[in-house]
């Protein structure tokens, strides 16, 4: 099986595919609305959903039309079926995509919304190609790998520079977020929960059976083995990394 295969059995029976908590997604709405995000209804969208944990809660707290876009139909398929047993206010349309390139025109969405995926672009990238789909005033909101130090072990510095070369600290993201045309309303560093219950521990429940499922494919074990490192990185070095939500409004 290749590596896409694999890393879409491995996450697909997820309820999210990186760090966060339905809590921090609420936070971070919170932000937007002290900021002066209305009470809709909105078009909004939430790219890289992944099998949805903040297209569900995004959903429930808000009215409007909220378009969820992944790359992997199997995530999209889980969400389709989490959705069918929620009471949603929003219309949720569900879209196989690219989100460097999403269908939307120009100035149209009131919200956009990415939890752990804006990485796949480049965070600079990322911001320069989804800036144009807001309106005037629209809001932002995306979590990203940060540094929650200016310094911190050698070993925890080159392992995610080699894996993220854009690894910064706030005080760089949001410096980036200004440079290309966002006013930042808010900013908080994902809690330890959002890492551990509700991300590495469900992942690593998973382990065995991915395994049983998988027995004798060398890439399927060195997958589990990358994961586990990574996994015990954070719990070495959580109060030097985490993700940190931004949001931020497009200016003129
Ligand atoms: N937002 C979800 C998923 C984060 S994982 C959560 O917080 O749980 C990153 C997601 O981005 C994955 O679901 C992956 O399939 C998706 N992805 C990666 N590259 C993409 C691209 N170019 N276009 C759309 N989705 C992409």
């Amino acid at each position: 099986m290749d590596l896409l295969s694999l890393l879409t059995d491995l996450h697909a029976d997820g309820a999210r595919q990186g760090p966060g908590s339905p809590a921090a997604t609420l936070q971070a709405l919170a932000l937007a609305r002290a900021a002066g995000l209305s009470e809709g209804p909105l078009k909004m969208a939430d790219l890289g959903c992944g099998t949805g944990a903040s297209t569900t809660v995004l959903a429930t707290a808000l009215r409007g039309s909220l378009t969820a876009l992944d790359l992997i139909p199997a995530f999209l398929a889980r969400l389709e079926a989490n959705l069918a047993r929620l009471d949603t206010q929003a219309t949720v349309s569900l879209l196989e995509g690219d989100m460097n390139a999403p269908p939307f025109e120009a100035g149209a969405l009131d919200l956009l919304w990415s939890e752990g995926a804006i990485y796949n672009l480049g965070f600079r990238q990322g911001l320069q190609a989804w800036r144009p789909l807001l309106k005037l005033g629209g809001f932002l909101a995306v979590s990203e790998l940060t540094w929650l130090t200016a310094t911190r072990p050698s070993a925890l510095t080159a392992h995610w520079e080699a894996a993220y070369p854009e690894v910064g600290t706030a005080g760089a993201k949001l410096q980036v977020l200004e440079e290309e045309g966002f006013r930042p309303v808010g900013y908080f560093p994902l809690g330890p929960d959002s890492w551990l219950e509700n991300y590495y521990h469900p992942l690593e429940a998973r382990f065995p059976a991915f395994l049983t499922r998988h027995a004798g494919e060398a890439a399927a074990e060195a997958l589990i083995a990358e994961e586990r490192a990574e996994i015990a990185l954070y719990r070495t070095h959580q109060e030097f990394v985490s993700y940190g939500f931004y949001i931020a409004q497009r200016r003129a």
